[in-house]
């Protein structure tokens, strides 16, 4: 390895101060590209979570930062950011060890890009949260107007892919608007997160309980978050199973919730699309991070009229990406997260040929170089003549496997595009952009990129349909996910005359009473 760490330990942030778990267990964590371990990390317990729990409440309380303006707000959020900034590359180097994602893709995009989605995340909380409502016609005069107040005390889980940008999209919006926080990151990546608050720690930029970080297993933290009475809002991305369940608990208890979940998103190129930018396109879509992401476009819808020249450029292409040490500036494709991801992804391989589908490059095993022998490596597979019906094309595999599926008329692409349970991303390949916009409108999903694949910004709201999940990240609305909202009626007349609605239940005895009670 080029980059090595010293292996550092975590414990727990709760209410401001670092802590072992209540029964002292811990969890080693391994370099997913060489099985090597990088830290050692507590996991917390059930009383632990109730701490940080009531920590968070007792913050909201206060008000020590639910009742501060937004114009400080903003001014702390952009101060943890510079910290940020400061760390970009250790923050970088460590989101490659715990979790195997390219450096190059670390310091060009999930640490950089956070980084700038907090800051966008800054600008919203200091965007004033009242609004006059326009004349309401009361029959006396009177002021109306909305305020967005903080929800209270917000439970957040994340997923191991994008664990410093999922904090990220999790705390921020959640801090903008006044909230305090228990954020559980996944068991498999948290060290940016723990890095993170270590940060904010040593800074002293937030008040004690506002933020706390709890590392420990989904069925004891995530469980616990799930039902606790003082949890006011659950935010979850994570796999669509796990979004069910959180769904239901939450709403027996009529928590808010947002959840953010699984894909399995169409890439359809039109007869007219420009093969130069399309077959790097559709490897880009499909194989970044080595194809764990949510939004990964996974079945690949070619026209016939293309098809066995595209699959040739494909193919010829994705056998000389290289695969190797994420640290290494030049390799193109890193491991997987652990050893049960790969055989996952291995798993959905054999389903595949069982399925009849054709093997085109990549599948199990192949991988020579005894430096990455410890390493949960599975190269770039490319599968054609899949049905969309087969599992290998309905199931999230979450892995480098790609589903070629051919297609005739554009309509029956429109079909296949939305013969799915999920709805959370897809994208569109042509030179005629009009029509690239009609069928990006016919296509149940939440985000549409035409002529590209997985650009996500702060500035543009995210989230799916369908199973994909309930509600949307980032956009010039995300705060909304965290507010509750208020209706403040002020009445400016100051007199007793004219209020007939009063007179319903307690009538003034007047002439025109009276005279309205004869008729
Ligand atoms: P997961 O759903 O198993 O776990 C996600 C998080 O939930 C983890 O922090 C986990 O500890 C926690 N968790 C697990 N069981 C829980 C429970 N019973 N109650 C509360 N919390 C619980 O998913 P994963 O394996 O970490 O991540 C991979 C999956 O996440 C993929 O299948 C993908 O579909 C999905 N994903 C979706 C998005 C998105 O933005 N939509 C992003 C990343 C990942
Ligand atoms: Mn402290």
């Amino acid at each position: 390895m080029t980059q090595r760490a010293s292996i550092s330990t975590y414990g727990l942030y709760i209410n401001g101060a670092w802590s072992p778990s209540s029964d002292a267990a811990t969890e080693t964590l391994y370099n997913p590209a060489n099985g090597e371990p990088v830290a050692i990390v507590a996991r917390a317990t059930q009383a632990d979570t109730d701490r940080a729990i009531a920590a968070a409440r007792h913050s909201f309380h206060l008000g020590s930062w639910s009742n501060v303006d937004g114009a400080e707000r903003a001014r702390v959020l952009s101060a943890i950011a510079d910290l940020l900034e400061e760390h970009v590359d250790q923050l970088s180097v460590l989101e490659t060890l715990n979790g195997g994602a390219t450096v190059r893709k670390t310091s060009l995009l999930d640490i950089p890009v956070g980084i700038d989605h907090l800051r966008y995340f800054a600008e919203l909380a200091r965007e004033h949260p009242r609004k006059n409502l326009p004349y309401i016609d009361f029959p006396l005069p009177s002021a109306n107007a909305m305020w967005r107040e903080p929800i209270g005390v917000c439970g957040q889980i994340i997923p191991w892919n994008y664990p410093f940008l999922m904090a990220i999209w999790k705390i921020g919006p959640a801090l903008a608007a006044g909230n305090s926080v228990v954020l559980k990151p996944a068991s498999l990546t948290p060290l940016t997160a723990l890095r993170m608050a270590e940060l904010i720690d040593e800074a002293g930029l937030l008040p004690p309980g506002v933020l706390n970080v709890l590392t420990g297993a989904g069925s004891v933290v995530g469980e616990r978050l799930i039902e606790h009475p003082d949890i006011d809002k659950v935010a979850f991305t994570g796999s669509t199973e796990v979004g069910r369940h959180i769904a239901e608990v939450a709403g027996r208890n009529l928590k808010r919730v947002t959840l953010e979940l699984g894909g399995k998103s169409p890439v359809v190129v039109l007869p007219d699309a420009d093969l130069d930018i399309t077959v790097d396109g559709a490897i880009w879509a499909a194989f970044m991070h080595s194809g764990q992401s949510c939004e990964a476009g996974t079945r690949l819808l070619l026209p016939s009229s293309l098809h066995d020249e595209f699959v040739e450029r494909l193919v010829n292409r994705v056998e000389q990406l290289v695969i190797g040490d994420p640290h290494d500036l030049t390799t193109d494709i890193g491991p997987l997260v652990s050893a049960a991801q790969k055989r996952t992804v291995e798993e959905y391989i054999k389903l595949g040929l069982a399925e009849g589908a054709t093997l085109r490059c990549g599948g199990i095993g192949g991988i020579d170089d005894p430096e990455l022998a410890n390493g949960h490596f599975v190269r770039p597979t490319v599968f054609t003549d899949v049905k969309n019906s087969m599992r290998i094309a309905q199931e999230e595999i979450f892995g480098p496997v790609l589903c070629v599926i051919k297609y005739e008329h554009i309509s029956e692409a429109i079909n296949i595009a939305n013969d799915t349970s999920y709805g959370l991303a897809a994208s569109v390949w042509s030179r005629d952009l009009i029509e690239a916009q009609e069928i990006a409108r016919r296509i149940r999903a939440g985000t549409v990129w035409i002529n590209d694949h997985h650009l996500i910004n702060a500035r543009a709201p995210f989230g799916g349909y369908k199973d994909s999940g309930i509600g949307r990240e980032l956009g010039p609305n995300a705060l909304d996910a965290y507010t509750e909202v208020k209706h403040i009626h002020t009445d400016l007349s100051q007199k007793r005359e004219g209020r007939i609605w009063v007179d319903i239940v307690a009538p003034q005895l007047d002439e025109s009473f009276a005279e309205f009670s004869n008729m």
